[in-house]
């Protein structure tokens, strides 16, 4: 047997994978599952390879609960220390991408990461309020044919297209496009795209929501659109921390000697579909959104290996994030103080089987 290990205890990029059950269709079809997740240990099997990862969940009983508490909940709390932190779903289209982050809008998307992400958030903020003050900020973009678009401005939804039925996105006249910016002390800004300012569980969901309708209704393919696309929910939290209690009466320490301000962002990120990462076809249009997406998740695998090569990051060897949009974006929130979690969903089928090995290949090259 062919073993594939590499452990790297302190990196600052954790995969995982997560295989979802058989379903339906593919239990019509008569598939067969062909992974093996090896009990005890995190590691998986198909046909004569195997992989060890930093986890692995597999597809009996529910890995939600372990895969949030293990993965996710370390980043929310590293959020409220000040660290910007990136998960990444990375598959195939089909393998649970968008089940396991939760960027749908239909009710089984609700034991997803970010609906869990949201909970979380509130339930901590509830109980540090005496001592820090909090706002929260959401944003919602997907990005297309390297080109960033707004999921949260309702204003492109609202036209529908009367010869499919279907809603059709329709640009805003003289809206310049979002650029992605850097500041001179390395954050990375969206200039042009809608910031929202939440104050509540409810309203955040809503945010979700809207984004998620969005980018399905974009297309007449709803499937064909979101295996095309990376799409991107951030959320920033900022905070006012108070040092030190305000004695009544000592006028020694004023207000803003007596704070501290923190600032940082997670994001969710629903990777487009990595059979894509292949040249599909060869016919114009087609072809160049192949090259295009390919772009994307090419530049990720590249800047996380190079992440997450210790002996090359101590030569400080070029981390190459500008090689596409999806790469530039996450520059600050990727390597550095920031912490990243990959989740590389796959499908149990056996007819899925060629794409999951990539996906496991793929995932092996990020550690
Ligand atoms: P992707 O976003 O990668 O294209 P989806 O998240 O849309 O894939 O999942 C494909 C199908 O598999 C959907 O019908 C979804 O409900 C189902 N599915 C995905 N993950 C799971 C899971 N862990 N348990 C049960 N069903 C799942
Ligand atoms: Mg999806």
């Amino acid at each position: 047997m062919e073993a594939t290990t590499t452990t790297t205890e302190d990196c600052c990029v954790k995969v995982a994978v997560h295989v979802r059950p058989l379903i339906g269709d593919e239990r019509a079809q008569g598939c067969q599952d062909c992974i093996t997740v090896v009990h005890g240990k995190p590691q998986v099997q198909i046909g004569s390879h195997s992989f060890t990862f930093d986890h692995v969940y597999g597809s009996t009983g529910s890995p939600s609960t372990a895969m949030f508490e293990e993965c996710i909940v370390p980043l929310v709390d590293g959020l409220f220390q000040g660290y910007n932190a990136t998960v990444l779903a990375y598959g195939q289209t089909g393998s649970g991408k968008t089940y396991t982050m939760g960027t749908g809008f239909k009710d089984s998307y609700q034991c997803g990461i970010i609906p869990q992400v949201m909970n979380i958030l509130f339930s901590k903020i509830e109980t540090l309020k005496h001592q820090s003050e909090f706002q929260l900020h959401v944003s919602f973009i997907e990005i297309l044919k390297e080109e960033v678009r707004d999921l949260l401005d309702s204003v492109s939804v609202s036209k529908s297209d009367t010869a499919n039925g279907n809603m059709a996105k329709v640009p805003i006249p003289g809206k310049p496009p979002i650029q992605i910016r850097e500041s001179s002390n390395g954050v990375i800004t969206l200039a042009g795209s809608t910031e929202v300012s939440v104050n509540s569980l409810k309203e955040m969901a809503g945010c979700l929501e809207q984004g998620s309708l969005s980018r399905a209704t974009g297309s007449t393919n709803m499937n064909n659109q979101s295996s095309r696309s990376h799409a991107i929910f951030t959320i920033t939290l900022e905070q006012m921390r108070k040092l030190n209690p305000i004695i009544p009466g000592d006028t020694s320490l004023n207000e803003s000697t007596n704070e501290e301000y923190l600032c940082a962002k997670l994001h969710l990120v629903d990777l487009a579909g990595s059979e894509r990462a292949k040249r599909t076809g060869s016919d114009g249009l087609r072809f160049k959104e192949g090259v295009h997406i390919n772009r994307g998740l090419l530049a990720l695998g590249n800047v996380i290996s190079a992440l997450g090569d210790e002996k090359k990051r101590k030569e400080g060897v070029h981390v190459p994030y500008r090689d596409s949009k999806l790469t530039r974006l996450l520059q600050d929130s990727l390597g550095g103080n920031s912490r990243t979690v990959m989740i590389a969903c796959i499908s149990p089928a056996d007819i899925n089987a060629e794409e999951t090995l990539n996906t496991l290949k793929y995932a092996n090259r990020a550690r």
